[in-house]
């Protein structure tokens, strides 16, 4: 048998905990990677794992993705992640939820937990009834989408200055891939300062909605990340820059909201290659995690747009060492919120 901590997602996370309640059915795990700048904090997933392997890989994973997230965004919080195992034995109960805020809350703190895929804000609320340690309750901090776009925004601007060497946004073609709760309000930033909207979503009613109203046009999924654009912004889905989609690029510019969009981690190298700037995901997409996190230092709305206003300032800071150093912006910021975590 191989201990888990051989697995390859294994990073010398701080803890992980399993934890087990016989009378609700809960089986969770608890990742935290580090604690190192605060808490470890970031959201907790109920999922259907194949495998709970699977599920052991993801908590890891995703722990030490937001370490990386909440330093880089220079926020006093380390990363954590927690998984519910659901099978179809077992569906997700207030009695479930209330033994794993049980669990949490015995951390004293070590871990803050938010919302993730497949809980709501009620079953937020219902851990808050049993543990302090719960993060982006209804009323504070609220849906992270519209912060997020805001720093998408910023970011998207500080890549057209550097790539493009425009002081704003008029007339600079963008194609936007997925229009929601970031893609969405990006584009409306966008078309406030006159770039060329191209837009895509699978639902198609909402891009050809979205480019009558903000001015633009509408093209198909297939269609938007070989765009004629100056800049791509992937706002859908993760792993879609590709070898392939490489290829096809004719922007200049990758700069989205998405999670983990580069498919394998080695695309980053080949976008440098390519002459295209890229905005790595986790420090551009990071103006949600600075809002939903804003009670551990009791942040107010000023301190939270100063903290989205500096998401410019560490990309650029982390182009700078790419153009120094000749490595792909990807692992330069890896390198950079390993240093801040103390890993370096
Ligand atoms: P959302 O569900 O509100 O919007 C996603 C949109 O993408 C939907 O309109 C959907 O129809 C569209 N879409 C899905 N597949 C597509 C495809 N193949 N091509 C084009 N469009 C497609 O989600 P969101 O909150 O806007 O998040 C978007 C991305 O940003 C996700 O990757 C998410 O993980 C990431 N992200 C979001 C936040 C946040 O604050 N919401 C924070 C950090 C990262």
């Amino acid at each position: 048998m191989t201990a888990f901590w051989t697995e390859s997602d294994f990073d010398d996370h701080e803890f992980v905990h399993v934890v087990r309640d016989h009378a609700s059915g809960l089986t969770a795990i608890i990742a935290v990677h580090s604690t190192h700048l605060g808490p470890g904090a970031g959201g907790t997933r109920f999922w259907h794992y194949p495998n709970p392997k699977d599920g052991l890989r993801d908590a890891l994973r995703l722990s030490r993705g937001m370490s990386y997230k909440n330093a880089m965004a220079g926020l006093p919080a380390g990363g954590g992640k927690a998984v519910l195992l659901a099978d179809d034995a077992h569906t997700k109960t207030a009695e479930m939820l209330a033994a794993f805020a049980r669990a949490v809350e015995g951390l004293n703190g070590r871990y803050i937990t938010a919302q993730d895929v497949g809980m709501s804000q009620d079953d937020m609320v219902t851990l808050k009834s049993h543990t302090d340690h719960v993060a982006g309750l209804p009323g504070q901090g609220g849906d992270p989408g519209p912060y997020t776009a805001r720093g998408v925004f910023l970011g998207v601007k500080a890549a057209a200055e550097r790539a493009l060497g425009v002081a704003d946004m008029r007339g600079v073609r963008v194609a936007v891939q997925g229009l929601g709760s970031v893609g969405g309000g990006l584009a409306h930033y966008l078309a406030k300062e006159g770039a060329e909207l191209i837009l895509a979503d699978i639902n198609q009613d909402r891009a050809t909605a979205m480019a009558e109203k903000l001015g633009g046009i509408a093209v198909s999924t297939d269609a938007i990340l070989s765009a004629e654009a100056d800049i791509v912004s992937p706002n859908a889905l993760g792993a879609i820059i590709t070898e392939q989609s490489i290829d096809a690029l004719k922007a200049k510019v990758i700069a989205g909201g998405a999670n983990n969009q580069l498919a394998t981690g080695s695309e980053g190298k080949m976008l440098q290659e390519r002459g295209i700037l890229y905005a790595p995901d986790y420090v551009i997409n990071a103006g949600g995690i600075i809002n939903v996190l804003r009670h551990i230092d009791d942040a107010d709305d000023a301190e939270i747009n100063a903290r989205i206003d500096r998401i410019p300032a560490r990309l650029t800071q982390v182009w700078d060492k790419s153009l120094a150093t000749g490595q792909s912006p990807d692992v330069i910021a890896d390198g950079m919120a390993q240093e801040l975590i103390g890993r370096a």
